[in-house]
């Protein structure tokens, strides 16, 4: 059988950084899990290996051509020691959807749910305890046949590397200042804006640079065709909330479609708050603020969950939005969704998978 997990372990163990010492995405656990592809025979030999570097050819079809997708996911742990997953089957399903833009073939999404979750079992002291931590998981699946047609690849492979992480917010939830990209942009319809891709990343990076030179942590991204409406933030997904009704940008074919975002709206519909997905554009959000309208604004998505916008700058214009204080729709939006995450509360929704 090609699709039974093996697993060999580690002889060595690495040391668990501190709870208060964790960085984002640079420590990493004992193990990894890989899988191949190859064209004839699709996805075989899952397994856990030690973590190590890996050895590819120079020819490896992902330096060159970028056929390359991932995802990113939470595992939580919660006081009486569960250790729950947050829709884990919405990243797999997106991650098929990512390859089948880059013709990256499918993976089968129940049986890597389940050496998944193997895997965490496998890895659960790797899960943090204190509050506001969580261990971040990485799949990602790159091109490996070592040829240099322009093609897709006949080979692949298939990797989750874990990484424990810290809070998002050393002190606490904090409004950040975004900076309003008026000449880049990340994507258009019918590109590969709605896929994880890695080259939507390395593209963004002129932006964020002029971001962070004029003193702002995030971009927000605008239609590459007219420039006036609004897309999404940084690597988060947007919602203004203006006189009352909670807006965000429908999908439109070049944003990609969070799985915050999509809870988000579930939650504010239980609600019964007034919400919609449509168009929006810098214009509206500008004269609503100037009508004292605007009452609040934040990113959404998996590293930060919530991040309250504080201050948006707009081709010379500054908008500071509800005195640079994280709003009370925002942090409800906050303790609720982590609330159900790390299951302190309750969740209605089946939103979470417990892995035993
Ligand atoms: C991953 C990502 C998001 C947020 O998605 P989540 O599923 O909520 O983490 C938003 N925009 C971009 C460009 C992303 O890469």
């Amino acid at each position: 059988m090609t699709d039974r997990l093996e697993i060999i372990k580690s002889t060595k163990r690495k040391a668990k950084p501190d709870a208060g010492n964790l960085v984002f995405g640079k420590q990493f656990s004992d193990h990894m899990l890989m899988m191949d592809y190859l064209e004839g025979e699709g996805w075989i030999n899952p397994r856990i290996v030690p973590y190590e570097p890996i050895s590819l050819d120079p020819a490896a079809m992902v330096f060159h051509y970028g056929q390359s997708v991932f995802e990113g996911l939470k595992a939580y742990r919660t006081e009486d020691e569960r250790i729950l997953l947050f829709r884990p089957e919405k990243n797999l399903q997106r991650l098929n959807r990512s390859s089948d833009r880059l013709s990256i073939p499918a993976i089968d999404e129940e049986k890597v749910l389940g050496y998944l979750k193997e895997f965490l079992k496998l890895e659960k002291d790797w899960i943090p305890t204190a509050e506001g931590t969580s261990l971040y998981i990485r799949p990602f699946i790159f091109a490996t046949e070592p040829n240099l047609s322009v093609a897709p690849s006949k080979a692949y492979t298939f990797m989750v590397i874990l990484s424990p992480v810290g809070s998002y917010y050393a002190e606490g939830i904090h409004p950040v200042g975004i900076y309003v990209e008026n000449s880049y942009t990340r994507a258009v319809r019918g590109g590969t804006g709605t896929a994880k891709t890695a080259g939507n990343y390395s593209a963004a990076y002129k932006a964020q640079e002029r971001a962070t030179e004029m003193g702002q942590s995030q971009v927000l991204w605008l239609d590459g065709v007219e420039k006036k409406y609004i897309e999404e933030v940084g690597s988060m997904n947007v919602f203004f909330k203006i006189n009352g009704e909670v807006v965000t940008p429908a999908l439109n074919g070049s944003i990609l479609e969070g799985i915050t975002r999509m809870s988000i709206l579930e939650l504010l519909k239980s609600w019964g708050m007034n919400v919609s997905e449509r168009r929006i554009s810098m214009e509206e959000i500008y004269q609503a603020y100037e009508a004292g309208q605007l009452e609040e604004a934040f990113g959404t998505g998996t590293a930060a969950v919530i991040s309250p916008v504080g201050e948006l700058n707009w081709d010379g214009r500054k908008m500071v939005i509800n005195d640079r204080q994280t709003g009370p729709l925002s942090k409800k939006l906050y303790d609720t969704l982590t609330g159900i995450q790390t299951g302190r509360l309750d969740d209605p929704f089946n939103w979470t998978t417990e892995i035993k």
